[in-house]
């Protein structure tokens, strides 16, 4: 048990209450530095910590978010951080984003990625390594509790076929990060009890089983009245990439922004090949062969080929030698 007594020891006790919350625990902490660092410019300011789960193992994921300068910093499962972009400058993580009013978060916030799945428990040691990285992060950028959001908060969708109006429930990243247990494990004492942006009308609610799994059964009642949406699910357009067979490759929005593309929409040639939750992370050339392109991925079976001749052909089916020139390299997105 500890005693407070005058003198020398009492003396340190007090003064180690009253170091402030960043000292307390060291972090096991490396620089990965992304080379798009120099050309990101700095944030408008810090308002939120947003967290994310990287759907997939550390050294692709580390891999992409460096390529692509998509995170402030990454937890892996150890418990060891990587820092990736500048903590004060801009990273691209929070794509078409809102919270309370707020969009764009990307200028207005850290991204960190949590090594893991939307859906799976996340260990105590990568828990306690991101109690501390968010507790020092709220500390330098005064970011309160209820600030520390998710991804699958605050991105949101623009009308497409499905949903007629802007909707939450683009992504479910980050998801179980948000419960109460784990958010109490992070240290974090409040947790919003409603979306603002679905209570002032900005947003309905389109993938009920997230509503439900952020907000409770409050949310999903809200949901079903509010939103008038016939096809309430997950499975909203934004992240789908069609493989035409003419070999044109286009994201949904893409599609949705051109006029032929919209006939293309109405009805798909035969053979066209659609991809959810895909990149299309450039061609093959001399010097970007596919392990530049992809890290280790480049022979994982998410990982797709579009041959200059149109086939796809997934990653644990190729040879880097076989892969001419012009061939397309389409990645799975961490979510
Ligand atoms: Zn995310």
């Amino acid at each position: 048990m500890w005693t407070l007594k005058a003198g020398p020891s009492g003396l340190l006790l007090t003064l180690l209450l009253c170091l402030p919350v960043s000292s307390r625990a060291e972090l096991d902490i490396s620089d990965s530095g992304s080379p798009k660092n120099h050309a990101r410019s700095g944030r408008s300011s810090t308002r939120f910590i947003i967290l994310h789960t990287t759907e997939g193992e550390k050294k692709g994921a580390l891999a992409k978010l460096r390529r692509s300068g998509e995170a402030h910093y990454l937890v892996d499962r150890a418990g060891h951080v990587s820092r990736i972009v500048d903590k004060n400058r801009v990273a691209t993580h929070a794509g078409r984003s809102m919270w309370n009013g707020t969009a764009a978060l990307d200028q207005h916030s850290i991204g960190i990625e949590v090594v893991g799945y939307h859906n799976r428990p996340v260990g105590k040691a990568q828990l306690r390594a991101l109690r501390e990285l968010i507790s020092q992060l709220q500390s330098l950028y005064d970011v309160p509790d209820d600030r520390v959001l998710t991804h699958s908060m605050v991105a949101f969708g623009t009308p497409n076929r499905y949903h007629r109006r802007a909707h939450r429930g683009r992504k479910r990243c980050g998801m179980n990060l948000s419960t109460p247990e784990v958010r109490a494990a992070l240290g974090l004492a409040s947790i919003p009890s409603s979306d603002p942006d679905v209570e002032a009308g900005r947003l309905v609610f389109a993938d009920p089983k997230l509503a439900q799994h952020l907000y409770g059964a409050r949310a999903k009642s809200r949901a079903s009245s509010r939103s008038r949406d016939r096809r309430p699910s997950v499975e909203t357009h934004e992240d789908l990439i069609y493989v035409l067979p003419t070999g044109r490759i286009a994201s949904h929005a893409e599609l949705l922004a051109a006029k032929d593309g919209r006939r293309l929409l109405k009805r798909l040639p035969k053979g066209t090949r659609v991809l959810r939750g895909y990149e299309n992370a450039g061609r093959i050339s001399s010097r970007r062969p596919p392990s530049v392109i992809c890290g280790s991925r480049w022979r994982d079976p998410s990982t797709l080929y579009r041959l200059p001749g149109g086939r796809l052909v997934p990653g644990n089916k190729v040879r880097a030698t076989s892969l001419p020139k012009n061939t397309v390299v389409l990645i799975r997105r961490s979510m």
